[in-house]
């Protein structure tokens, strides 16, 4: 399951956080994650809730944001949204797509005390 070392990365990117600002405990995260970034929010929560506890962010309610996938379509040379990797053009059926946008997943927000 990567989805374990993401959170242990979203972990450390709060701790930083809490180094760099002196907060002592995090009351939500919001975290945006890619429709391609090939993320599972299910297993990202239960990831979550196991890499943050006895940290600042035990306890911490995780907020998902999700973005949606875009891709520029080489045939009809415009971006298209796909809600999948690995989807088709829904306008003109064809797999010559590249990923502009949803690919990734990264901390957006943290409510701290
Ligand atoms: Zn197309």
């Amino acid at each position: 399951m990567h989805e374990m070392s993401l959170a242990e990365g979203v972990l450390a990117i709060i701790e930083e956080q809490a180094a760099k600002s002196g907060f002592a405990r995090v009351k939500t995260v919001w975290l945006e994650i890619g429709a391609l970034s090939g993320v599972e929010t299910e297993a990202m929560r239960f990831c979550f809730d196991a890499v943050t506890r006895g940290s600042v962010a035990d306890g911490a309610a995780l907020e998902i944001v999700a973005v949606p996938g875009t891709s520029w379509c080489m045939q009809c040379s415009a971006s298209v949204p796909v809600a999948e990797r690995y989807d088709p053009c829904p306008r003109c059926g064809g797999y010559q797509l590249q990923v502009q946008g949803g690919a990734e997943m990264r901390v957006k927000e943290l409510e701290v005390e």
